[in-house]
């Protein structure tokens, strides 16, 4: 028997594994099993090259446990190790300055152990003593039993074993016997193992008998060899696709589409990723896409690795070029990685445009739910915007479904404005904004659907990169404003009557009247008597401040709306002449009085035309000064005479309430009073 130190440059690292790498102590598996699939691999590549010309056997790598002596075997039957190799890969560690190393990355146990080439001294993490037992695939040397309980010391000793391999048999420590336990360990097999390239058996397979579960004799095996993602795309059918999205994601909806991902040039990469069905909780699917180095699950939280959209995406990506075992910082700036992101950008356009070119119908069909994914690529990816931007589509009013550039030809002779800016009509909501959609398409318009989630961000995005173009909501105006032209309509209310109007629908205004603001103007007969419309402006920035955009200014502003009255129709006449018929005299009695006033203040202000302030005379100041006050008592006056008719005034009331209600703002009380009164008024 020899005895011997492990070579380190350290006095003992056991006590630093076991102190710095717990973050993750369940990947002590991963790494053993790794290392049995590697000598499974490596046997066979012998076998095939006909450098091992033995029988191969049964290769399954057999995990057992022993749940009284706390103990776990690993064992497999490949090229094992003679005592030369154990002494040469197990106890000469390359390591140096292991302390430094292991202080600066305490909490990346996943970086040091890949890096060092301490995967099997992983196993020490969890473990008090760790034997192997192996016999090498070549020549006559014997079977081998290495032992050592956690300090340099080892030994090494000849070993019983018929076949060639290795087992590595773990004995627990106190503080990890919770590994001593059939279903972690099966689940940590599931979670690590599962896609391995040789069968990993792990107790027996059960059945019902007599209302009873019982082995059946046969291995567990719970991996699955020969992933699809391994598999060549001709061979695969949409059923099989499907199928292996389900074992990755059980309780989710059928996937949108696939893209089956195989490059082997400028580096390795296979896969499939899919589309989930999102919709509007997108946050809570990121980090759905599972990462894997030659089939050995590695993570699943592949930011930097693919972009940031790309993570609502769902499925499998396999690279052995993908530095996997260093940190996210040095991941996110590795060339290699940055190409490997391009291209599966790059990947998932195209897998778009194959679809839209080649089966519309399907596409359109399921644009509903890609559309959030690809607007978030479009605004994040200048280079997805620019492959996508040909396919991508908007959904109109009527749900027919257009690319930028139709929608652009069907819509340039009709939505141009006086100045020539294109004006892109849209909704976000068809019953709320009816009323308005049915007056633009009056108009021979069309109307946007823009109700998604991200589309106050996108049109914002989408804007910047049109030429003289804009988006405005149906309700941000009454639609002459929308998209004026050029012809002016006459208005049957002189200015006069204007102002005065304006007095008399502000005293029926609801609520805090702060919030309106009254404006004439000069529709249609047909129009709307009284419409209520909230810039578009205000509204974009409020929207996206709820979405945690950067306007966060904006969010705290009360909501801010125009009541536009309509100069030219009927019963805003009828208001006018009832409002002449009732106040006419009073108002005549404050005007006749207001006229000397403003007389005199003209001829003041006619005396100083063209002097600067300073040489105007203190006493015309304070003169003017004191009309306006005046001015202001009598308008005071006015405005009480205007209000009390219009307060009275059931027919004002109403007109406002109609355009309260058809912007779904009548609510309550206020709207159960309409109701009475409608009916009062027939
Ligand atoms: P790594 O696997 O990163 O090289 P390890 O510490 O896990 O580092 O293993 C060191 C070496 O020991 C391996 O490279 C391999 O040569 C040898 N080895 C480990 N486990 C086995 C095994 N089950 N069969 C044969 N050789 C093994």
């Amino acid at each position: 028997m020899e005895k011997g130190k492990i070579d380190v440059t350290t006095e003992n690292i056991f006590p630093i594994i076991k102190k710095f790498l717990y973050s993750d102590h369940e990947i002590f598996l991963r790494e053993l099993i790794s290392n049995a699939v590697d000598a499974t691999q490596k046997l066979k590549a012998m076998a095939s090259m006909g450098d091992y010309k033995e029988e191969l056997g049964d290769l399954t790598i057999r995990v057992s446990l022993d749940k009284k002596k706390k103990t776990l075997t690993v064992s497999d039957f490949g090229i094992g190790m003679s005592a030369e190799e154990i002494d040469k890969y197990i106890n000469q560690i390359a390591f140096s300055s292991a302390e430094d190393f292991l202080e600066k990355y305490k909490n990346q146990a996943n970086s040091i152990i890949g890096h060092f080439g301490l995967g099997f001294y992983s196993s020490f993490m969890v473990s008090k003593k760790v034997e192997i037992v192996s016999k090498s695939c070549k020549g006559e040397s014997p079977a081998v039993k290495w032992t050592c309980d956690g300090t340099p010391d080892y030994t090494l000793d000849e070993a019983k074993r018929d076949r060639r391999g290795t087992d590595v048999i773990l004995h627990f420590d106190k503080e990890s016997e919770e590994f001593a336990d059939e279903s972690r360990i099966e689940g940590i097999l599931k979670k690590h193992c599962r896609f391995l390239p040789v069968p990993i058996a792990f107790g027996k397979e059960t059945e019902w008998k007599d209302g009873k579960s019982v082995e059946t004799g046969e291995d567990k095996i719970i991996n699955d060899t020969n992933p699809l993602w391994t598999r060549k795309p001709v061979d695969l059918k949409d059923e099989d696709y499907q199928k292996f999205y389900h074992d990755l994601y059980p309780m989710v909806e059928d996937p949108l589409f696939n893209i089956h991902l195989n490059v082997d040039y400028p580096f390795n990469l296979t896969g499939i990723l899919y589309f989930p069905k999102i919709r509007n909780n997108f946050e809570i699917q990121k980090n759905k896409i599972q990462l894997y180095c030659n089939q050995v699950f590695v993570t699943d939280s592949v930011e930097g690795i693919v972009p940031e959209f790309l993570t609502l995406l769902h499925g499998v990506i396999d690279s052995p070029d993908i530095p996997l075992n260093v940190s996210r910082s040095y991941l996110q700036s590795d060339s290699n990685v940055k190409k490997i992101a391009s291209h599966i950008t790059k990947k998932v356009a195209d897998r778009l445009q194959e679809i839209f070119k080649n089966d519309r119908e399907q596409f359109e069909k399921k644009w509903d739910d890609l559309k959030v994914f690809i607007e978030y690529g479009m605004m994040t990816e200048e280079k997805f915007y620019d492959q996508i931007s040909k396919i991508a589509l908007y959904k109109n009013t009527e749900g027919k479904y257009f690319t930028f550039e139709e929608y652009e030809t069907l819509i340039k002779e009709n939505q141009k404005d006086k100045n020539g800016t294109l004006v892109y009509l849209y909704t976000t909501n068809k019953e709320e904004q009816f009323s308005f959609i049915e007056s633009a398409r009056a108009k021979g318009y069309d109307v946007l659907m823009m109700d998604g989630y991200l589309d106050t961000h996108f049109i914002n995005h989408v804007e910047s990169k049109l030429k003289n173009s804009h988006f405005v909501r149906v309700d941000s105006d009454v639609i002459d404003k929308l998209i004026m032209k050029e012809e002016k309509r006459e208005s049957k209310l002189s200015e006069q009557h204007q102002n005065e109007l304006s007095q008399v629908f502000k005293s029926q205004l609801p609520g805090d009247q702060s919030h309106f603001s009254v404006v004439f103007e000069s529709l249609d007969e047909s129009d709307s008597p009284v419409v209520i419309t909230q810039s578009e402006y205000m509204r974009r920035m409020k929207d996206m401040s709820q979405l945690g955009g950067p306007a966060s200014f904006y969010g705290n502003l009360p909501d801010h709306f125009t009541m536009v009255v309509n100069a030219n129709h009927p019963l805003v006449q009828k208001v006018n002449e009832d409002k002449e018929k009732k106040c006419r005299k009073d108002l005549d009695k404050y005007d006749e009085k207001i006229k000397p006033i403003e007389d005199n203040k003209k001829e003041i202000e006619e005396a100083n035309k063209g002097k600067k302030d300073e040489e105007i005379p203190q006493a015309d100041k304070d003169r003017i000064t004191d009309l306006d006050k005046k001015v202001k008592e009598f308008s005071d006056k006015k405005n009480e005479v205007l209000s009390g008719f219009g307060s009275k005034y059931k027919l004002v009331k109403q007109l406002i309430d109609i355009a309260l209600l058809s912007n779904n703002m009548l609510k309550g009380e206020d709207l159960n009073r309409f109701i009475k009164r409608s009916i009062e008024l027939l």
